[in-house]
C-alpha cells in the first residue's frame, strides 16, 4: 500500500483522538496532512505540534489567534472559521478525508472532498442521514470509496468483501440498548442528563451518547445503512445486543448470515477504513472468551424509545424528512443537555417539528442546507412555546 495522505476533521473529538492513535500505530502507512477542531484549541496544538499537518482549521473564529501565535514558528498553515473546512479538503495531495465532525456541519465538507476525487471515511453519519442518496450518487459519479467507520456499517461492509455477486436479503445492525435498556416509558420520565451520558460499552462524544440513549443513534445508523449499502427499508432489522461484541450481520438469500465480531474499540472499524483493504497488524485489545461467556440478542423496544420509529417512518416518507429529523434531533439533543427538555421530550419536539415543516420532495444540496437552517429555528421556536 503507498503511504496514505489523510485530512481529519473533527481531530479533536472521540473519533479524531482515536484516529490519530491509528494513525500512530501505522506512521509508515499514514500521514497527516490537515487537522480540524471546533473550540479545543489547546488540544489542536497539541496535535499540530506532533503530527506537522499542512494545515490546521480552528473553526471557532475567536481561538483563530491563539492557535496562529502557538504554531508561529512552524510552516503550518493556520486558518479559522466553517469555509476553511471546504476549502483545506480540496488539496490536490489529500487521499483520504475521515470527517469525524459531529453533526449537519459535516455534510459540505464531504461532498467537496468526493467531488475533488477523495475516498471518503465516514464516522459523520449525519452526512448520509441528511442527503444520503445526493451523496452516495456524487461518490458513484467521481469514483470515490465511501468506507464507513461507524461499527455497524464498518462490519457490513467487512462481511460483504467477496460477496458482489450476492445480493443482501436483509441486515441486522446490532445495538447495545443503552443505558437504559428494559425500562418503560414510566422509568424514563425522570432521567437525568447525568444518567444518560452513562454509555455501557463505548466512550464517545455527548450528542452520539445521547443518541444512543435514546435509540435515535440506531435510527440514523438504519437511515446511513440504507443509503450505503443501497437497501429497501424492510430490508434493515435492528437487534438490540447488549455485549456489543458481534458488530452486525449480512443474511445473504440462502439464509446464510455472516458476522463481523471484536471487541468494542473504534480503532478497530477506524484502522480498517483508512487501511483498506489491507488488514495490518496492530496490538488493540483481543477479544477474551472468557469475559464474554455469553452473547445474547432481543428485539428493540421501539415504543419506548420512539425515536427508532421516527427514524424508520422518515426514510419511508423520503424526501426532505430525514434531513428534518436529523436537525430536529440536534436542537433536541442540545435542548436536553441544556436541561430545557425532558429524556422523552427529545421525540416529542422531533415529531412535532417534522409536522410543522412542509415536505420538499427533491431537495439539492443547497436546499438540505437551507433545510436544516429553517428547521432548527422552527424546533428552537416550540422549545421556547413550552
Ligand atoms: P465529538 O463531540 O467527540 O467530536 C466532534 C468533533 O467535531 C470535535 O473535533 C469537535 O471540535 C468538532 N466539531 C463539533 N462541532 C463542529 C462543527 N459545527 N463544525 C466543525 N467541527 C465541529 O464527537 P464524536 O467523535 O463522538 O463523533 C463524531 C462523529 O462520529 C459523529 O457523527 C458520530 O455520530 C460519529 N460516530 C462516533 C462514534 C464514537 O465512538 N465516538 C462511533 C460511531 C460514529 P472541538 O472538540 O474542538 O470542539
Ligand atoms: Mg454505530
Amino acid at each position: 500500500m503507498n503511504k496514505r495522505n489523510i485530512a481529519i476533521l473533527g481531530a479533536t473529538g472521540s473519533i479524531g483522538t482515536q484516529a490519530l492513535d491509528v494513525v500512530r500505530a501505522f506512521p509508515e502507512l499514514l500521514e497527516v496532512s490537515v487537522l480540524t477542531g471546533a473550540r479545543n484549541v489547546a488540544l489542536l496544538i497539541e496535535q499540530a505540534l506532533e503530527f506537522r499537518p499542512k494545515a490546521v482549521v480552528i473553526t471557532d473564529e475567536s481561538a483563530y489567534k491563539t492557535l496562529k501565535e502557538a504554531l508561529a514558528g512552524t510552516n503550518i498553515r493556520v486558518l479559522s472559521g466553517v469555509d476553511a473546512l471546504v476549502e483545506v479538503v480540496t488539496d490536490p495531495e489529500i487521499d483520504v478525508l475521515l470527517n469525524a465532525i459531529v453533526g449537519a456541519a459535516g455534510l459540505k465538507p464531504t461532498v467537496v472532498a468526493i467531488e475533488h476525487g477523495k475516498d471518503i471515511a465516514l464516522a459523520n453519519k449525519e452526512t448520509l442521514v441528511v442527503a444520503g442518496e445526493l451523496v452516495m450518487g456524487l461518490a458513484e459519479k467521481h469514483q470515490v470509496k465511501m468506507l464507513p467507520v461507524d461499527s455497524e456499517h464498518s462490519a457490513i461492509f467487512q462481511c460483504l468483501v467477496g460477496e458482489e455477486q450476492n445480493p443482501i436479503e436483509k441486515i441486522y445492525l446490532t445495538a447495545s440498548g443503552g443505558p437504559f435498556r428494559g425500562k418503560g416509558r414510566l422509568d424514563l420520565m425522570e432521567v437525568t442528563k447525568a444518567q444518560a451520558l452513562l454509555h455501557p460499552n463505548w466512550v464517545m462524544g455527548a450528542k452520539i451518547t445521547i443518541d444512543s440513549a435514546s435509540l435515535m443513534n440506531k435510527g440514523l445508523e438504519v437511515i446511513e445503512a440504507k443509503w450505503l449499502f443501497d437497501l429497501e427499508v424492510d430490508q434493515i432489522d435492528v437487534i438490540v445486543h447488549p455485549q456489543s461484541i458481534v458488530h452486525s450481520i449480512v443474511q445473504f438469500q440462502d439464509g446464510s448470515m455472516k458476522a463481523q465480531m471484536g471487541v468494542p474499540d473504534m480503532k478497530l472499524p477506524i484502522q480498517n477504513a483508512l487501511t483498506y483493504p489491507l488488514r495490518m497488524q496492530n496490538s488493540f485489545e483481543r477479544f477474551d472468551f472468557l469475559k464474554y461467556p455469553t452473547l445474547t440478542f432481543e428485539p428493540a423496544d421501539q415504543e419506548t424509545f420512539r425515536n427508532l420509529e421516527l427514524a424508520y417512518s422518515v426514510l419511508r416518507a423520503g424526501g426532505d424528512r430525514a434531513c428534518v429529523l436529523n436537525a430536529a434531533n440536534e436542537i433536541a439533543v442540545e435542548a436536553f443537555l441544556n436541561d430545557q427538555i425532558s429524556f422523552l421530550g427529545m421525540s416529542d419536539l422531533i415529531e412535532a417539528t417534522l409536522c410543522q415543516q412542509k415536505m420538499v420532495k427533491q431537495p439539492t444540496l443547497n436546499d438540505y442546507i437551507a433545510i436544516d437552517q429553517q428547521t432548527r429555528l422552527v424546533a428552537r421556536d416550540l422549545i421556547d412555546k413550552i
